[in-house]
């Protein structure tokens, strides 16, 4: 009989691993195990979908379930949800939610990939209508649904994170008035002032009320929605809310099955993508990945990585000797017409980490000076004081920001040293940029300070 591997979760990291196995081994039999109706689309696109620039919700699917059983051989069972991973066994009970049946099926590989799930704070009145939190693609489609029904007014959002911001921006598109509340006295977590006083700029250009050191205490409505009180006493009308108050990993099902957990509390993997049992391995937003600035394993929850991720455990599942060294926490986001960027460690975790370091900030034109359609961008950089070694980067501006990030990334990943990146031949054209490029222009800076 064919080997059998058995994938929980269908999404980035579920789909790239049983697409990586089946490539390199014909003949295993793959099922992969999916709780909703979807599976291998872009989550990523959500905010997109709600503002109506991407129209249908199958436009975010990548391909689906018949798709991957005609071109690919492998069975996808929607609707399926693993209830317990029975390691000894070698078995995993699944529940099929449409027919509230439960069975019990033999694996001899494992890849858990069961993702995150957005946290819906113990709040009075968070469950009444109109309140959502936006992770899965029913998640934007039940949104859009409620726009297009309820024709909301008044926004809340709860959490001035990425996904808070790109969701203030889908709302703003569709004539919604957004307040923000965030609880933290900053913005968008550990990046840094400067580029947060730009971001919060940008919002209050777009006409969106930002509020910060600020929670909800509880939502009040008949049903739906109707206001939320804050922690000042303050109370909002509003008849939509989205919660974008961080995210959990689904890990409770590995860790029920003695499945070793990291400090993090997602799942603890190696370099393999292997878990501490043997034949079972975890990739995606449900597993940490190691930090290579930090130098130890991280929660950084990213599309990217659970891709990678889900690769090389696809790969090691048919036997194979792949290996996801790390990260180093780029990412990139939009909001409105300001597009942020980040890599490598801020200012903020360097003083929580305790190390030396130096930082620097500059701005500069990203295209040459009188070629048209080029504006500022804010840089920062952080590195080591004592080696000279780069830690991070972060960048703000509206043109060119999303992709010079990843120059200071390759830097970061081949370790450079400020010097060394002061050395980089980089493209120059008047349409582009500017003969000295900000990144340059930050890291001779930046040596500088290194220097005196
Ligand atoms: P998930 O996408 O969470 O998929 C896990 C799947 O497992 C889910 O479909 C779930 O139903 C299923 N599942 C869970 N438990 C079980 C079970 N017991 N049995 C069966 N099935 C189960 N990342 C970026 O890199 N760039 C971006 O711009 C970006 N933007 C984003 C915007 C939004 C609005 C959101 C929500 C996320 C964004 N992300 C972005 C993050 C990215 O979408 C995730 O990192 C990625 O989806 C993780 O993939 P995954 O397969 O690990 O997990």
């Amino acid at each position: 009989m064919a080997e059998r591997l058995i994938v929980i979760g269908g999404v980035a990291a579920g789909m790239s691993a049983a697409s990586r196995a089946r490539r390199l081994n014909p003949k295993i039999e793959i099922m992969v195990f999916e709780k909703s109706g979807f599976v291998s689309y872009g989550s990523c696109g959500l905010p997109y979908f709600v503002s109506d620039v991407i129209k249908a919700p199958e436009n975010l699917v990548v391909y689906d379930a018949k798709f991957f059983k005609e071109k690919r051989n492998i069975d996808v069972y929607l609707h399926h949800e693993v209830l317990k991973i029975f390691p000894a066994k070698r078995s995993v009970l699944v529940k099929d939610l449409e027919r509230d049946k439960e069975f019990e099926i033999g694996y001899d590989k494992l890849v858990i990939a069961t993702g995150a799930r957005a946290v819906k704070p113990n709040i009075k009145g968070v469950d009444l209508k109109g309140i959502f939190t936006i992770r899965f693609l029913e998640d934007g489609i039940a949104i859009k649904n409620f726009i297009k029904e309820n024709s909301p007014k008044r926004a809340l959002i709860v959490g001035a994170g990425y996904i808070g911001m790109e969701m203030a921006e889908a709302l703003v598109s569709l004539g919604i008035d957004v307040t923000v509340v965030e609880m933290m006295p900053n913005i968008l977590g550990s990046m840094d002032d400067e580029i947060n006083e730009i971001v919060e700029g940008e919002l209050q250009r777009n006409g969106v009320k930002l509020l910060k050191s600020t929670s909800v205490v509880e939502f009040v409505g008949d049903g739906f929605v109707k206001g939320a009180i804050l922690n000042n006493g303050v109370s909002l009308d509003v008849d939509l809310v989205i919660v974008g108050a961080g995210i959990k990993p689904n890990s409770e099902i590995a860790r029920d099955a003695g499945i070793e957990m990291g400090r993090t509390g997602a799942i603890a993997v190696n370099q393999r993508m292997e878990t501490n049992i043997l034949g079972i391995f975890a990739a995606g937003d449900c597993a940490e990945a190691f930090h290579l600035v930090l130098g130890r394993p991280v929660y950084v929850p990213l599309g990217t990585t659970a891709n990678k991720q889900g690769k090389v455990a696809g790969e090691n599942a048919v036997g194979g000797n792949a290996v996801f060294k790390g990260i180093v926490g780029t990412a990139v986001f939009k909001v409105f017409d300001l597009e942020v960027a980040r890599t490598g460690i801020s200012e903020k975790q360097a003083r929580e980490e305790g190390i030396d370091y130096v930082s620097t900030v500059i701005e500069h034109g990203s295209r040459a000076h009188y070629y048209p359609g080029g504006s500022k961008i804010r840089v920062k950089l952080i590195a080591e004081r004592k080696t000279g070694r780069l830690l991070g980067a972060e960048m703000v501006g509206r043109d060119g920001v999303a992709k010079r990030i990843d120059v200071f990334a390759t830097a970061l990943h081949a370790r450079m040293s400020i010097d060394e990146l002061t050395q980089l031949d980089l493209s120059y054209a008047p349409p582009f940029a500017p003969v000295w490029d900000p990144i340059l222009i930050a890291a001779n800076d930046i040596e500088k300070k290194l220097k005196s």
